[in-house]
């Protein structure tokens, strides 16, 4: 490719609306371009990136016995009313309406459509396990989309959907799944982690995620480790025990009403009554489909929101507004307690349930509580974990290990769904008994777009992309130093000719720029090779291979040219 002909609009400086340093960077490098607010056109290197990620997972998926397909992005709302998703995905599931006013949907995953496609077709357990996937555009109405492709309204994204006749034959197929997904990252250039996580609106019984670990901004996710075991869980997920819990007293002592005035953080209670942050109760007011609940955990503790949803059973939640909470407590925010709250369900953490004597909001303004006890002061209506865990604290699957977090960026992510779907669209099949039965499913899904993304996140310096030879866009780039020398110019396209012809794919910078210009644009894009020729070397026949990734340059007779960047391009 010749960089004239080529549409690869660099800019100098950083995008005003990108915030993290792969979201800059695929901007200024000219990779990709906002349409709207998480929604971006691909340029070209951005789309020879794109399907070399493409065809490795298209590879693996195949290998691993999947077949391909390709399903609408148009639905019919029914589907998604008949597995309850139209309503308990809420605002996130894009909506449309046709001339008739029919209610449709933009896919944003394809469970439903899928179901729908083998229900009554796949009849006989002889025609399982079946593996069905596709790579195609979702359309999500996020409620943040930010960072560039890591999280956009419209996304590219690899589904796989697995069909069996019964748990071990799910087991197989759930594993090859999972192989596959950690061969796909590693030939993108990624190691992942493998975490457990939450099913959310997924449903079904368990579920992982495919981490990048990253110490930049672009790793939303907190991800918890074992220092011990192979413990690995995302934050909604995570759980966790208290090393060395304090020994409860043994009595309850008499409550007490004190006044608190204007002291209603966490921080000023603790500070005005001088107690630590743990022997206060934090009560925390949300609307639970439209009924109202009071969380309470520890003082020095967050709550795990999804956590609190799961333990609920509920399908919205969200934190009850300031007005709400007067009417429901009858003091201003911050004064909240779960003593004499009427028609209020309570949902205390498991910490709290074993505290004794401690301090709470009176749910009057300016007072709080001291020496509060469960059941004897409250009635509990369900005890869970539904705090966040915390760094440094055990793991809890070997008990002995401490828990470190990380950030990580999730590429992947794959979902037991057990007979949710089929049970929900009634897909069945005979099995060898003659019996009918739903078929027991998984989900699994690559983002395309944000694997791309992660890798750029993951692999850059203060000048810009660093590829991976296995998805750049191209592999090397010739830069003739200047173009208006005639010996350069043509030592420059024999070369890029013979690479061409050695199928090595090349861009050669045939712009009438300075070399300055050139050398920064090409650290800018990122291919793993870049080629100088320039009078001084050309004197002696040479020219300078240089390594974007490790910055080494290397001086190679012209016609070694070749063979030297087919060697290189292998390590790379
Ligand atoms: P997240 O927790 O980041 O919202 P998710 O759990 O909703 O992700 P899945 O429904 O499992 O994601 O989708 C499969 C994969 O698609 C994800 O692992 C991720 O790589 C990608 N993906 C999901 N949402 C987006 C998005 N808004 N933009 C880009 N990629 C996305
Ligand atoms: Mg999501």
């Amino acid at each position: 490719m010749r960089w004239t002909q080529t549409y690869i609009p660099t800019l100098r400086d950083d995008p005003a609306e990108a915030e993290i340093v792969s979201h800059k960077l695929l901007v200024r490098a000219g990779y990709i371009r906002k349409l709207a607010a998480g929604v971006y056109n691909y340029l070209p290197l951005m789309q020879r990136v794109l399907l070399k990620i493409t065809e490795i997972v298209r590879e693996e998926m195949n290998a691993a016995g999947a077949q391909e397909i390709l399903m609408p992005v148009l639905h019919p709302a029914e589907l998604w009313q008949q597995s309850g998703r139209w309503s308990s995905i809420g605002k996130e599931l894009m909506r449309a309406k046709d001339r008739h006013d029919r209610d449709l949907v933009l896919g944003g995953t394809h469970e439903e459509v899928v179901t729908y496609l083998i229900k009554g077709e796949v009849k006989s357990y002889r025609q399982l396990p079946l593996n069905l996937y596709q790579i195609q555009n979702k359309f999500r109405d996020e409620i943040r989309p930010r960072f560039g492709l890591m999280r956009g309204r419209e996304f590219i994204m690899k589904d796989a959907y697995s069909f069996d006749k019964d748990e071990s034959s799910f087991k197989e197929s759930y594993q090859k799944m999972l192989d596959a997904y950690f061969k796909i990252f590693k030939r993108c250039g990624l190691e992942t982690k493998m975490v457990e996580s939450d099913t959310g609106a997924m449903g079904g019984k368990a579920a992982h995620e495919f981490m990048v670990i990253v110490d930049t901004e672009g790793g939303e996710n907190i991800i918890f480790f074992c220092d011990r075991c192979d413990y690995a869980a995302n934050m909604d997920k995570a759980s966790s025990v208290e090393i060395d819990p304090p020994q409860e007293e043994d009595s309850e002592k008499p409550l007490q009403k004190v006044s608190t005035p204007e002291v209603k953080t966490v921080e000023e209670v603790t500070a005005f009554l001088k107690v630590p942050a743990r022997k206060l109760a934090k009560t925390l007011l949300y609307k639970a489909d439209g009924k109202i609940v009071a969380a309470i955990i520890r003082g020095d503790r967050q709550i795990n929101e999804v956590k609190l949803k799961n333990t609920l059973g509920c399908i919205h939640l969200e934190m009850a507004d300031a007005e709400t909470v007067e009417r429901i407590t009858g003091a201003k925010v911050g004064f909240a307690g779960p003593l004499n709250l009427k028609r209020v369900t309570i949902i205390a953490d498991e910490e709290v349930a074993h505290l004794k004597n401690f301090v709470t909001g009176a749910n009057e303004n300016d007072f709080h509580f001291v020496n509060v006890n469960p059941e004897r002061d409250f009635k509990v209506d369900q005890v869970a974990q539904i705090r966040c865990a915390q760094e440094g604290e055990l793991c809890p699957q070997c008990k002995k290990g401490k828990l470190s977090t990380s950030r990580g960026i999730e590429v992947g992510n794959t979902f037991m769904l057990g007979t949710k779907y089929s049970q929900a669209l009634g897909a069945t099949f005979l099995d060898s008994d003659g019996e009918e039965k739903p078929f027991i499913m998984g989900s699994y899904g690559i983002g395309i777009t944000r694997t791309a993304q992660a890798v750029v996140e993951k692999f850059h310096d203060e000048k810009g992309i660093i590829w991976p030879a296995s998805i750049a866009p191209l592999s090397v780039e010739v830069v003739p130093l200047n173009v208006g020398e005639e010996r350069q110019s043509k030592v420059a396209f024999e070369i890029y000719q013979m690479l061409k012809e050695n199928h090595i794919e090349t861009l050669i910078d045939d712009r009438d720029e300075r070399a300055g210009v050139k050398f920064n644009d090409a650290d800018l894009i990122g291919l793993p090779l870049r080629i100088n020729v320039g009078a001084k070397s050309l004197k002696e026949n040479k020219v300078e291979i240089c390594i974007r990734k490790t910055k080494e340059v290397l001086s190679i007779p012209q016609n070694e040219v070749v063979e030297k960047c087919k060697k290189l391009l292998t390590k790379l």
